[in-house]
C-alpha cells in the first residue's frame, strides 16, 4: 500500500485490520473517509496508522450513460408509453462525489432494460427531470396533460418517478385522469439504475406488463419484497411509501394490493379492480386544483396560532392529521371554527396512517364534527391533500365540497377494510 495522498473521487483499495475494500472516496478528513462501494452502498474507515490506501485508478470514473436506440414496431404487441419525471429511477451516481442526480432520459432507461420489448412497443418521452421532494403542483398538471396526450395512443402509460413523494402523484393524477379507462402506472426505484442491486429495471418491466393489462385507474407498481421475487400492484389513492431505502417500501394501505406481477409476464389479480368495460363515458382531462391547500400535523404542544398563519394567508382549505382516531387538543378548537367561520374547509385525517377516523366514540370529536370538520374515514393524508385541492378547483360550495370530500371517486375509501390488510 503506497499511502499517497488521495482526494475525493479517487478509486482506492484500503486495508485496515485484515479488511480490504475497493471503491471511491466520497469523502475524506484527517482522521476517516467515506467510501462509495460497487454495491452502491458507502462504508465510513478510520485514518490512522494501521489504515494503508493504495490509489487504483487514479482516472475519475464518469457517469455511466447508456446508448439510445431505437425500436422497430411489432403490430403483434400493445403500445405502453413510458414517461420520465425524474427521481432515483431516472437517475445515476456521480462517482466523483457520491451524489445521486436525475439524469437519465426515459429512451436511455429502456436501452438499459432491452427485456421491455418481450411485452410491448415502447415509446419514451421525458416529461420532467425532477427529483420528487421539488414536485409542485406546476408538475402535476405537466404530467396528468402529458399522460392524457400519450393514453390517445397508447395501451398503457408507466411514469417514472422519485418515490419520495410518489403518493401524491399517483393520488392526483387518479383525481385529474377523469374516466380513466387504461392502466397508468407509476413506478420507481430506491437504487439508481447504473447500481449492480438496482430495483429500476424489475420495477420497470413489471409495470409495463402492467401497462398492457385491463385496468382502469392509476396504480403504482414495485418490488413487492426484498428480493427480486414479484412487485406489487397498489391503488394509486392508498399507497404509500413505508421505508425509507428498502425495495418493497410501497404498500397497499387500508386495502389490498390489486395483484402481483412477474417479470416473466405472470400476473395475478387477488380481487376485483376496475375494467375498461367499466366506464361507460370517455376519459378527459381535468386539472384544475387550488393550490392554496394545507396539511397540518397536529402534535403534543402544537400552539394554535400556527393556525392563524393558513387563515391569515388566505388558505381555503386544511387537512389536519390528528392523533388516533381523528384527536387534536381542545386549546385548538377556537383556532378551527375561526377557520369554519372564514369558510376554510377543514379535513381530518389519521397519523396512525392504518384505520379510520371516527368522531362519533368521543365526545370532544363530536364538537369538532359539530363545527363542521369533514372526518375523512380512512383516506390517506396525501390523497387527502391531493383530493381537497382537486374538489376546491371545482367548487367552494359548503355542502358541494363535503359531498365530494366523501364520495367515493378513485377509491380513495375502503368501508370494509380487513384486519389482514393491516401492515400487508
Ligand atoms: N428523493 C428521491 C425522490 O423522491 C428518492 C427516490 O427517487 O427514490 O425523487
Amino acid at each position: 500500500m503506497d499511502n499517497k495522498p488521495v482526494k475525493i473521487g479517487d478509486c482506492v483499495a484500503v486495508e485496515r485490520n485484515k479488511t480490504m475494500w475497493e471503491g471511491n472516496i466520497i469523502q475524506i478528513n484527517s482522521k476517516s473517509l467515506t467510501l462509495k462501494l460497487k454495491s452502491g452502498y458507502n462504508v465510513g474507515i478510520t485514518l490512522d496508522k494501521n489504515t494503508k490506501i493504495k490509489k487504483i485508478n487514479a482516472e475519475k470514473i464518469g457517469k455511466h450513460k447508456p446508448v439510445e436506440f431505437k425500436l422497430k414496431f411489432d403490430k403483434t404487441k400493445p403500445l405502453v408509453s413510458i414517461l420520465s419525471a425524474g427521481g432515483t429511477i431516472a437517475s445515476s451516481i456521480d462517482y466523483s462525489t457520491g451524489a445521486i442526480s436525475a439524469s437519465y432520459s426515459a429512451s436511455q432507461l429502456v436501452s438499459s432494460v432491452p427485456e421491455l420489448v418481450n411485452f410491448a412497443n415502447i415509446k419514451t418521452k421525458k416529461v420532467l427531470e425532477e427529483m420528487s421532494e421539488n414536485m409542485i403542483p406546476k408538475h402535476w398538471k405537466q404530467l396528468a396533460n402529458s399522460v392524457f396526450k400519450e393514453l390517445k395512443e397508447s395501451n398503457g402509460v408507466v411514469v417514472t418517478h422519485g418515490t419520495d413523494t410518489l403518493s401524491y402523484t399517483s393520488s392526483m393524477l387518479s383525481f385529474m385522469l377523469k374516466n380513466l379507462n387504461k392502466p397508468v402506472v407509476i413506478t420507481f426505484a430506491q437504487k439508481s439504475s447504473d447500481r449492480g442491486s438496482s430495483d429500476a429495471s424489475m420495477n420497470l418491466i413489471c409495470s409495463a406488463i402492467t401497462a398492457t393489462k385491463n385496468i382502469a385507474g392509476v396504480v403504482a407498481v414495485g418490488h413487492g419484497t426484498m428480493s427480486d421475487d414479484y412487485c406489487l400492484i397498489n391503488p394509486g389513492t392508498k399507497v404509500r411509501k413505508m421505508h425509507s431505502s428498502q425495495r418493497d417500501s410501497f404498500r397497499p394501505i387500508n386495502c389490498s394490493p390489486i395483484g402481483k406481477v412477474w417479470v416473466d409476464g405472470k400476473i395475478k389479480f387477488l380481487g376485483k379492480h376496475k375494467k375498461k368495460e367499466d366506464l361507460k363515458e370517455d376519459c378527459y382531462l381535468d386539472d384544475k386544483i387550488e393550490e392554496k391547500v394545507a396539511i397540518v400535523k397536529f402534535y403534543p404542544g402544537f400552539n394554535p396560532e400556527l393556525l392563524d398563519v393558513y387563515i391569515d394567508k388566505g388558505y381555503k382549505g386544511i387537512i389536519i392529521e390528528g392523533t388516533g382516531l381523528g384527536h387534536i387538543a381542545e386549546c385548538l378548537f377556537p383556532k378551527i371554527k375561526r377557520a369554519i367561520k372564514e369558510d376554510i374547509t377543514v379535513c381530518m385525517t389519521t397519523q396512525t396512517i392504518y384505520g379510520k377516523v371516527n368522531p362519533y366514540v368521543y365526545s370532544n370529536l363530536r364538537i369538532l364534527s359539530d363545527l363542521g370538520v369533514i372526518y375523512l374515514e380512512d383516506m390517506l393524508t396525501e390523497t387527502a391533500y391531493t383530493k381537497l385541492m382537486w374538489v376546491l378547483g371545482h367548487t367552494q360550495n359548503k355542502e358541494e365540497v363535503r359531498e365530494m370530500m366523501l364520495k367515493n371517486m378513485c377509491g380513495e375509501f375502503n368501508l370494509k377494510i380487513q384486519p389482514n390488510q393491516f401492515l400487508y
